[in-house]
């Protein structure tokens, strides 16, 4: 990484993470398809098949912000992602961070942390390391003089509706007052002192997230998570930085089999991805008119679309082998148009 990260002059960022090919892909002998060229190209070499049966590679190219390839590591991830976002909130300002990808991508890795077999370590997510970030930036001199108090809440979004996950998945209202502000009411919002209140915030709500599921990932990868640690200032808010552990955004291969249940949470999904990216392009294009109603996602996060310092990343996760070509594709364009707002 030599090029130096100036996330000043946009307001958005979008990347490209590859992950490892897993032991399941590695015994199916599944072909990584995925090259990272450079610091900020994603190729894509499909196996196709002519009608003479004769093979060839089709190969596209995207190009981001930035694109890191399997051997990076999630603090490098957030060094060229989140980090510049916290100094938004310290300004005052707004800061929001996806992960968006296909369930098994990496989203819930980058984001929250290790939770592969006995690993449950969450201190390397960004969710995490952002919160280090925050209290490290806290003791600066010129901060330390605002006063500023630091707040965590942890919440769910599961077919539109909303779940505290620090307060054992209490069901939440969503109000919107005559002046379009946005409440989530009851939300607990936590105290936090130091890194490690928060890595115990983390933990709560990850157990309360999978809690009680036959799946834990085919439950989660239904839902949007969303941490936010919050600057208050005489109770007042100064900064807020939402980081965001997506839905998985792959269709149902076979929709017209799936149960009635699984076909209203797809769709609900759609809804709200297809209204995210809306909103960011409105974003881009600092258009006054924005369909946040579209969905309970861009609902709850419409403070931190609108307003004059608000900054966005999305980290688009995608995985290497041959059988997730086509929803790697999806992520790759539906990336490429953030890119390009
Ligand atoms: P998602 O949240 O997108 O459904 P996960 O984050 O749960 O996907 O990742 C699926 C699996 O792949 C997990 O076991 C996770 O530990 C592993 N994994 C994901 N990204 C990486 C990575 N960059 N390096 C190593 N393992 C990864
Ligand atoms: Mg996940």
């Amino acid at each position: 990484m030599i090029r130096d990260f100036r996330i000043e002059e946009h307001r958005i960022c979008v990347c490209v993470r590859k992950r490892p090919l897993n032991k399941k892909e590695l015994t199916i002998r599944d072909l990584d398809v995925i090259t990272i060229p450079s610091k900020d190209v994603v190729m894509v070499h499909e196996p196709k098949q002519k009608v003479d049966l004769t093979r060839y590679l089709e190969n596209q190219t995207f190009r981001f912000d930035y694109a890191f390839d399997d051997s990076t590591t999630n603090e490098m991830v957030y060094r060229f992602t989140a980090r510049p976002l916290v100094e938004t909130i310290f300004e005052r300002g707004m800061a929001t961070c996806f992960a968006y990808g296909q369930t098994g991508s990496g989203k819930t890795h980058t984001m929250g942390g290790d939770f592969s077999g006995k690993n449950q370590d969450c201190s390397k997510g960004i969710y995490a390391l952002a919160a280090r970030d925050v209290f490290v930036m806290l003791k600066k001199p010129c901060h330390k003089k605002l006063d500023l108090q630091v707040y965590a809440t942890f919440f769910e979004i599961y077919s539109g509706k909303v779940f505290d996950l620090l307060n054992g998945k209490a069901k939440l209202r969503v109000l919107e007052d005559g002046k379009q502000q946005v409440q989530v009411v009851g939300l607990h919002e936590r105290d936090v002192k130091c890194t490690e209140d928060v890595l115990k915030l983390i933990e709560v709500g990850n157990s309360c997230r999978t809690s009680g599921q036959t799946s834990a990932n085919a439950h989660s990868s239904r839902s949007h998570a969303v941490f936010q640690i919050i600057l208050r200032r005489k109770g007042k808010m100064h900064g807020k930085f939402s980081l965001i552990d997506l839905a998985g955004n792959e269709r149902g291969a076979d929709t017209s089999s799936a149960d009635r249940q699984t076909r209203l949470e797809g769709a609900e999904i759609n809804k709200s991805l297809l209204a995210l990216k809306e909103c960011i392009r409105a974003l881009g294009r600092n258009k006054p008119h924005t369909p946040f109603r579209a969905s309970k996602l861009t609902q709850v996060l419409r403070d931190s679309f609108i307003g004059e310092n608000s900054r966005t990343c999305m980290i688009a996760t995608i995985s290497p082998g041959m059988t997730s070509c086509e929803n790697t594709l999806n992520t790759l364009r539906y990336a490429n148009r953030w890119a390009h707002v």
